[in-house]
Order: C-alpha cells, then structure tokens, then sequence
C-alpha cells in the first residue's frame, strides 16, 4: 500500500523532532565542576590549623559561585571566569592579590581560558595591573582578534575595556613578601611553587566544557618569565569532543611536555580515559622527568579526575548529582 508523501514527511518530522527531544534533555540534565587552588610538595602540617578552614571556606565559595551558574542553566565559560575571580580575590592564593613576587619584587601574572565548544581561547601574560587576569583572558577571546596579549599591552587593552586595573601595591602581601625573602635568603636562585595557582574546569547542562587558569607564576621566578598558565594546550586546554584541563605545578616542565594538549590527544587519538591520560602525563612522563605537577579534568560524560605526583594539592569538585568534595591535602 502506498502512503501519501505528504504523510511520510510528517512522520519523519515527528520523528527528527522527538529525536531531538531527547538529545537535549540528555545534555540539560548534568552539570559538573572542578577547581584547583595548586599543587606542590607541601605537608598539611605547613599550613597553620587557623588557617586551613579560611582555604576550605574560599574553596567551597569558588565552587558555589561555579554551581549557581551551571544550575541555572549558564555557560561553563561563565562558571570558570567567575569562580576563578572568587579565588582571585583572596590573598590566599598565588593569582590576582595573592600572586607571589618575582625576583625583581614585582608581581607579573599570567592567566588563560579556553571554550571548548568554539575551539576558541584567550590569554594574558605578564600582566601587573590587572585585578583579575582571567577575566582579562576571556575579555581577550572575546573582544580582540588575537589568543595572547602580554605585559603593557595587555594591561592597556583590559583598562581600555573597562577592567578592574589596580596600582601594583594592590598585589602586596606581607606574606608573599616574606616568602620571597626567605627564598632569596637560603637560594637566591630557588623557585618556589609550593601552591597557589588557580583553576577551573566545568561543563554545563548543554554539554560545553571550559577550562581556566590564573597565577603569580613561580615564587622568585625571573622578571619578565612567561610559565605554563597562559600557554594555550600547556596549562590549559578545552575540546568538546575530550576534555577540559587544568595544571598547576613547575610550568617549564608542563611548557615541554605541552602537558593540557597531551592528555586531549591520547583521548583522541589513542581512544584512552581521561584518568588514564591524565596519569600518563602526569605519573609518566611528568615524573619521571622531574616536573611536579597536577591537574584537574572533566570529560565530555561528565567525569571529573584530579590526578598529581606532588604530596599535595588544593582541590575541589561538585557534580549535578549532588557529589560534593574538597580536600587541601594529599
Ligand atoms: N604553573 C605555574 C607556573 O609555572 C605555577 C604553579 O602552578 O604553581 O607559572
């Protein structure tokens, strides 16, 4: 028997539609996020008792800050921007106020985002009048036509559009001052990374993953170094189709091994699972070559996975299911 064209052209209608349906309340359901406050080889005992609630509190802030925004259906970008700005903010860790100096006593930050829906990314590096890097990085995805902008340049563009820019006495802290004495003190060639950097990775109801970074750099780094955080695939990296990253740690090693890149393409390529990329680069060829380090990841299902070979990382995680965790040590 034959059926009108007209209703074999409703039917497939019907069908596309439904199909359809049902892809979008699959990707509307979930929602997850990851932060970092850094990793390094630091003991819980470093850290004095009356300080490690402040850590936790500002963490769990981040982390809601990030959540408010993907339940109500917001963009992952967003979430990343904005629960990075929280940690930003807090002299607690090395990026915006908190950033440690380098050896000239200056504070230079770096910071970059990356939307893995658009393959699009911005940067900042080098930068001493921005109050909050990472939107600076977004401002530069967004608003310029370039991924990097470094130094003055970056500085006048984030003031021309209307940024926070601060005077540097802003970034000083009696804290990261004293620390860069004592390095200097002891070895005047140390580098510190003991932790700090900060980062987010999320992926919000419509399947789109972002990731971010934001830091000081290295305690006592020479004036003028560029590390990992603002180099697009090196301390950051998001692709729909894998992951969003994260890292933290000693940025020449993470630079190399073009470390957030890596573990996209052994997922790509190699068809392996965010953990057991993220602990080949990381337990595997970081190690082994000597670069602590530590990263954050969340898969395109969702998946979340903080793997470092450092004793310690600052960390903390939340998924739409309700899954809540926060550690500041091993
Ligand atoms: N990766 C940062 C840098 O090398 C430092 C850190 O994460 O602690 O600049």
């Amino acid at each position: 028997m034959k059926y009108p064209k007209v209703l074999i052209s409703i039917f497939l209608l019907v069908l596309i539609i439904s199909c359809k349906t049902q892809d979008n309340k699959q990707a509307s359901d979930n929602y997850a996020i990851v932060i970092h406050g850094g990793a390094g080889n630091f003991s819980i005992n470093d850290i004095p008792e009356s300080e490690r609630a402040n850590y936790i509190d500002k963490l769990n802030e981040a982390l809601s800050t990030g959540e408010e925004i993907l339940k109500n259906g917001g963009s992952a970008l967003d979430a990343v921007e904005k629960s990075i700005n929280i940690l930003e903010d807090s002299p607690l860790f090395n990026a915006g106020k908190g950033a440690v100096f380098t050896n000239a006593g200056t504070n230079e930050m770096d910071a970059s985002i990356m939307d893995g829906a658009k393959i699009d990314a911005g940067a900042v590096a080098g930068v001493k009048r921005i109050k909050n890097p990472i939107s600076a990085a977004c401002a530069v995805m967004e608003k310029s036509k370039h991924v990097i902008l470094s130094g003055d340049g970056a500085d006048y563009f984030a003031a021309k559009i209307g940024l926070d820019t601060v005077s540097a006495d802003y970034f000083y802290t009696e804290k990261r001052w004293k620390q860069l004495k004592r390095i200097q003190l002891n070895e005047k060639n140390k580098l510190d990374s003991k932790m700090g950097t900060v980062g987010c990775v999320a992926i919000d109801k419509k399947g789109n993953i972002a990731a971010g970074t934001s830091t000081g750099g290295m305690g006592n780094k020479m004036y003028g170094r560029i590390g990992d955080s603002p180099i697009i695939g090196c301390g950051t990296y998001a692709n729909n189709k894998t992951c969003g990253i994260s890292f933290t740690g000693h940025g020449e090693y993470i630079l190399r091994y073009v470390a957030a890149h890596d573990i996209s393409a052994l997922m790509e390529y190699q068809n392996l699972s965010l953990k057991e990329a993220m602990d080949e680069v990381i337990n595997n060829k970081l190690k082994n070559n000597g670069g602590d380090a530590g990263a954050i990841g969340i898969d395109k299902e969702g998946n979340i996975e903080i793997v470092f070979n450092t004793t310690g990382m600052f960390r903390a995680s939340l998924k739409s299911d309700g899954t809540r965790e926060i550690s500041i040590g091993e």
